[in-house]
């Protein structure tokens, strides 16, 4: 009888306000504001008067220890201390990703939060929204036609065909495309070659898209994405097939922020959606930077646990984006680190206080890492209602005896902004105290400067505490090739297992001594990093046995049923 609601059932059962009402709170004017129906807008930041003179609000992130299957609530939590924001009375925006189709039909769910920490409606948001990631796919697609249409047409560029490293990008989870024979069919269809479909999150188009600072920027680093190279391993970019003004053309609506509402009715930003392995898993800098003009607090998530997410956070969106995040709250909950204690998935229902603190160092290890970048932190422990209070003490002595940090028990997902109180007021302690640790401030983890090689060695060894990375020498000379075609400056972005600090994703808790094993490098150069593959990537996912395609349907009501 007391079975609680799912998370579709209390976002449907939510009284939407306006978008215009929602849109008024951070002072967004009509004219700013174009409505896709009555509850969603996209922002037209360049219409709202005086924006680029105001001062910025304080920028927190939300990551998590490294996740295991039973769940952590990043996005959650993210939701859940916007609103405790705004109820202890400060001006606070969220900014989130965009749901990908994807995972949505596969096994992992949506993605606007749960139980009374969501945001609505919860039903467009997960499925097609305002349509940017169609936009995003078209232009990537565009140019992939781009591209084989110039080989056809003579190919004056010179494309080598066995070197086109453009592939074609779908927002669906199908494995049958990784790898196809494109142009089969005769001299008319082209020049057949081995082709593949990557989802549409894996698009560099997307990481442009959510690092872009403008139209202007977007075209510029859109032209230098590179498509392929020719004979002589000449890079061929975008701008060299002359496909940059139209794929600006087809991404001029979507790169405008689009405003939506918690379920307690305060503004979020939903804007863009990369992967976190080989992209860096945050939403746009176009809709954080207006969200820090609009508020005096800017809630974000970062993709996967802190080694991964936060230092991409930190090391490329706020490097290239200029921006100083103030406070960052890492998510963790009891059952997460009792598996990283070694309990098995079916056992985490019983306390267990052994297994727990052996599962700390997990949590101890990312308090340590965030500190590098000298931003002061905040555990947010997420209650789960198998959690018994001797298990959040052991947390929280552990965090304040070890570290001096405050660990917050937060019950947004059965309370909404009731449960987040406290953890709102600590973060507010954080940020307005300026408690950077050593009076020194944000800073990145290793300077543009470095070698590129050394760049990853350092996130290697000091946030993954490894004793070393190692490569073939084919790819040592890639690293070496890149530096001397002028993309030394680049920061990296790292792809590799998020269930553990190494890159086994069996090794839970706080590895030490291992050794990385680097299999690959790609230059993403229109995002401006260099991918570094650290193992299995997969930037086309497949569907599990019994995907939640098999219960999503309309009742007879018309309504959605079997989204989470
Ligand atoms: P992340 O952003 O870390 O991937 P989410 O916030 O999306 O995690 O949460 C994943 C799932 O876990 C969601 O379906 C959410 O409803 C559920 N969840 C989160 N927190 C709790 C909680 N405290 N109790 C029960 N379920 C929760
Ligand atoms: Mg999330």
């Amino acid at each position: 009888p007391n079975k609680p609601l799912s998370d579709i059932e209390i976002a449907r059962q939510a009284k939407m306000q306006r978008i215009d009402a929602i849109a008024e709170k951070v002072g967004i004017p009509d004219d700013a504001l174009e409505p896709y129906g009555k509850t969603i807008a996209k922002v037209d930041i360049s219409a709202i008067p005086g924006l680029a003179e105001r001062p910025d609000g304080k920028l927190i992130l939300v990551t998590a220890i490294n996740p295991t299957p039973a769940g952590e609530g990043k996005t959650t939590t993210t939701v859940g201390l916007g609103d405790g924001l705004n109820r202890i009375g400060k001006k606070a925006m969220i900014c989130l990703r965009e749901p990908s189709l994807g995972p949505c039909f596969g096994v992992k769910g949506g993605a606007a939060g749960g139980g009374y920490a969501q945001i609505v409606p919860m039903e467009q948001i997960n499925l097609h929204f305002t349509g940017d990631f169609h936009a995003i796919t078209s232009a990537h697609n565009l140019l992939s036609a781009m591209i084989d249409n110039h080989i056809y047409w003579g190919n004056s560029l010179g494309i080598d065909t066995r070197r086109v490293a453009w592939r074609r990008a779908l927002d669906m989870n199908d494995r049958s495309l990784r790898q196809i024979n494109s142009s089969l069919g005769g001299v008319s269809n082209g020049f057949p070659r081995e082709d593949g479909f990557d989802i549409t999150v894996a698009s560099e188009v997307m990481a442009v898209f959510c690092l872009a600072n403008d139209l202007a920027d977007l075209e510029a680093r859109l032209g230098r994405m590179i498509v392929g190279y020719t004979r002589d391993k000449k890079p061929v970019t975008a701008a060299d097939i002359k496909a940059v003004s139209a794929m600006t053309v087809l991404l001029k609506d979507a790169i405008k922020p689009n405003l939506v509402q918690t379920l307690e009715g305060n503004p979020a930003f939903v804007h863009g959606g990369p992967f976190a392995n080989i992209a860096h898993g945050c939403n746009s800098v176009s809709a954080t930077k207006a969200g820090l003009k609009l508020a005096d607090y800017v809630v974000t998530e970062a993709g996967f646990g802190a080694d991964l997410g936060a230092e991409k956070f930190f090391d490329i969106k706020c490097r290239k984006a200029g921006l100083t995040p103030a406070a960052v709250v890492i998510v963790a909950t009891v059952r997460a680190l009792k598996m990283h204690g070694g309990v098995a998935k079916n056992e985490l229902g019983k306390e267990n206080i052994e297994a727990l603190k052996k599962g700390l160092v997990n949590l101890g290890r990312h308090i340590e890492n965030v500190r590098k970048f000298g931003v002061p932190a905040v555990v947010g422990i997420n209650n789960f209602i198998s959690d018994t209070s001797s298990e959040h003490e052991a947390i929280q002595s552990f965090c304040r005896e070890q570290y001096g940090v405050e660990a917050v028990v937060c019950t947004h997902w059965a309370e909404g902004s009731k449960g987040t109180e406290a953890l709102a007021r600590q973060v507010v302690a954080l940020a307005e105290e300026d408690h950077h640790l050593d009076g020194l401030g944000f800073r990145h983890l290793y300077p543009d400067a470095m070698p590129l090689w050394d760049k990853m060695k350092t996130i290697a060894t000091e946030i993954y505490r490894a004793s070393d990375i190692i490569a073939d020498q084919k790819v040592r000379d890639q690293f070496r090739d890149i530096e001397a075609a002028g993309f030394g400056h680049l920061p990296i972005c790292v792809a590799k297992t998020q269930y553990s600090f190494s890159t086994d994703p069996n090794l839970r808790g706080a590895p030490i001594n291992h050794v990385v094993p680097i299999r690959e490098v790609r230059l993403s150069a229109g995002a401006g990093f260099l991918v570094v593959v650290c193992g299995e990537i997969m930037t086309m996912p497949g569907l599990p046995k019994v995907p939640s395609a098999e219960i999503i349907r309309l009742d007879e009501n018309g309504q959605i049923e079997g989204l989470f």
